[in-house]
């Protein structure tokens, strides 16, 4: 779909921002290990992983949501889809057995880049609380 149509039927916000390096990695200007992709959210390996599976899912969205504190109503879909996504990815990485999802957002959450995002870690034993 282009920005537009996306925009309005999906993601879109009202919030500006500037493009951030998922901009590149979406258009695949800058490589990435694809685990899965669809229309509106593509998944990749982190390339800093925390956990022997460490995939980030992100919607496709340009100038769009920059983190979970700026949803509106109209991102429920998307955010659920991500969410779905997660889980997808959880089974094709057969890490069913235990993973964890985590939105890192805002400065004190530690979170660098301001293009929404879902981690989805596993294959190791976590611990909890999270530092
Ligand atoms: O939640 P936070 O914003 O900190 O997460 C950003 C994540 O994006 C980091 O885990 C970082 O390793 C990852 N990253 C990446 N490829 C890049 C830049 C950042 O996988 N080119």
């Amino acid at each position: 779909v282009d920005e537009e149509t996306y925009a309005k039927t999906a993601a879109g916000s009202s919030e500006t921002r500037g493009p951030t390096i998922f901009d590149k990695i979406i258009s695949k200007e800058i490589p990435s290990s694809i685990v899965y992709e669809d229309e509106k959210v593509l998944a990749f390996r982190d390339i800093n992983p925390q956990a022997p599976v460490h995939v980030l899912v992100i919607p496709k969205l340009r100038n769009g949501l920059t983190q979970l504190g700026k949803a509106e109503t109209r991102h429920a879909e998307i955010l659920g889809h991500l969410l779905y996504v997660a889980k997808l990815v959880a089974e094709k990485e057969g890490i069913t057995d235990g993973f964890r999802v985590v939105i890192n957002n805002g400065p004190t959450a530690c979170q660098s880049v301001y293009h929404l995002h879902l981690h989805v870690l596993g294959g190791r034993q976590m611990k909890w609380p999270p530092g």
